[in-house]
């Protein structure tokens, strides 16, 4: 695709969307953002773009500015549905994301997952084993760093790991990867996907340029991933943490197993004892990854060792501190009700659960049975509070904490030797925090001052 010249208008200045600009810019193109904050929000980002001859909308989008272009590159945080990108799409003009961009010129391989739940552990662990094992790779994406800046320095040789969202599987046109992964699809952003089906169908993007050279990895034990399968033109791998599959990873007698023909032989790769990371989904994410490494070519042996020596990523059912008995997890990164479930369900019982903060139009009550038989009592947090309390009156003791110091308090209090204090809201965290970073920080910092 040749940019020289070409007007590009970059709508939405993320982090995605300034590489984006900064990328479109360094290739010679006539480069616009638009952004809907103010002038003042963006002081930031501002006199960079303009030192780079590029031009700037605050405080809104122009229409007329929107008709002037000969591409269009939306930020995942943007709707499709946005009145102005609904129009110029209808005029024929080209909308497309930082991931189809980048993806057009980004060199060698790449190994692409998403999921509702478990990406960003997923893809941290798929690029240290392959790290680990000699590979050239680079990990990127809705993990932090945008696909566009591992253009540079990519090589035919390079594997690329990308953790892909929803948002931005939305908005591409000829994305491949050779390795795709689905780890599990449950409700998640209706807010903004509108309905569940078309969350699904925004997931299941990531495969539709793939063809018989290629694997996608699916969740054997997930209903919604089960039926992707019928619609794959590559061929399909299994995961599953209950059960032997075809073609894929599982767990047989304790051990982690692969099998790479149907038929053929069964592969040890290492016991399950020897994963540090806690919670049935977490063994989850290490048999997607085992896929993913084998169909890398990575050994058995290299996965192992690799395996071993990974633990949780930040705010993800994190151990924070073990005080008089009780210990303390940071899993501020659950930010749907799902994710929610699993962190409960990785203790058996005596769990004082810190819920709460933007709601998601989510369904709390679906946690009733699970927080009834582990829960001992629920300390809400945000805007989201009264929603919960309401969805789970009377299952289990409800604190009305209100702010996480509060919570925090509370629940030290009430815990016993032998009991666990989780965070792991089932909300974002938009109302009170900056984002979940900030607030698993804040939650580690009242932990740490706990005496
Ligand atoms: P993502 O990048 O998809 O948000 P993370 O690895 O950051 O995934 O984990 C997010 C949260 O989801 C964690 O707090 C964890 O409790 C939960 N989680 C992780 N893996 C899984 C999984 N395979 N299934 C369900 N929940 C998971």
């Amino acid at each position: 695709m040749d940019l020289k010249n070409k007007r590009v208008l970059v709508v939405g200045l993320g982090k995605s969307g300034l590489s984006a600009a900064m990328f479109l810019r360094a290739q010679g193109a006539r480069v616009t953002v638009s952004d809907s904050r103010s002038a003042v929000a963006l002081a930031k980002e501002i006199p960079a773009l303009l030192e780079a001859g590029i031009m700037v909308e605050s405080g809104g989008h122009g229409l007329l500015t929107f008709r002037r272009q000969d591409l269009i590159v939306i930020s995942p945080g943007v709707p499709m549905d946005t009145p102005e990108v609904k129009q110029v799409v209808a005029f024929g003009l080209t909308v497309i994301g930082e991931l189809e961009l980048a993806s057009r010129y980004l060199l060698g391989q790449v190994v692409a997952i998403t999921g509702s739940n478990g990406k960003t552990t997923t893809t941290t662990l798929v690029g240290k084993i392959l790290s680990d094992a000699g590979v050239p790779t680079q990990v990127g994406g809705n993990i932090g760093l945008p696909v566009i800046d591992l253009v540079a320095k990519s090589t035919p040789e390079t594997v690329n790991v990308l953790e892909v969202s929803s948002f931005q599987l939305e908005t591409i046109e000829d994305f491949h990867p050779r390795i795709a992964v689905i780890l599990n699809i449950t409700p998640d952003h209706l807010d903004r996907h509108g309905s569940f089906e078309k969350y699904v169908a925004a997931k299941e993007r990531i495969f539709e340029r793939q063809g018989a050279g290629d694997a996608l990895v699916l969740n054997g034990d997930d209903r919604v991933t089960q039926m992707s399968a019928a619609r794959a033109k590559s061929e399909v791998f299994w995961f599953s943490g209950t059960k032997a599959v075809r073609r894929g990873a599982f767990v047989r007698d304790g051990v982690i197993v692969w099998v790479e023909k149907e038929g053929g032989v069964t592969e040890p790769i290492m016991p399950v004892s020897e994963v540090h990371l806690k919670g049935a989904h977490n063994i989850e994410n290490v048999l997607a990854a085992v896929c993913a490494a084998r169909l890398a070519k990575v050994s058995a042996e290299s996965i192992r060792a690799s395996v071993a020596t990974f633990t949780a990523v930040e705010h993800r059912l994190e151990l924070v501190r073990k005080l008089n008995g009780v210990e303390f997890y940071n899993d501020s990164k659950a930010t749907n009700v799902d994710a929610t479930m699993k962190a409960v369900a990785s203790f058996s019982k005596g769990i004082h659960l810190i819920l709460g903060g933007k709601d998601k139009d989510s369904n709390y009550g679906t946690m009733a049975e699970l927080l009834k038989e582990r829960v001992k009592a629920v300390y809400t947090i945000g805007s989201a509070a009264e929603k919960i309390e309401r969805q789970l009156h009377g299952v289990v003791k409800m604190v009305a904490a209100g702010t996480m110091q509060t919570a925090v308090t509370e629940a030290a209090k009430a815990a016993a030797a032998g009991d666990v204090v989780l965070l792991s809201p089932a909300c974002s965290s938009f109302d009170q925090f900056e984002n979940y970073e900030h607030r698993g920080r804040v939650f580690r910092q009242l932990v740490d001052e706990l005496i």
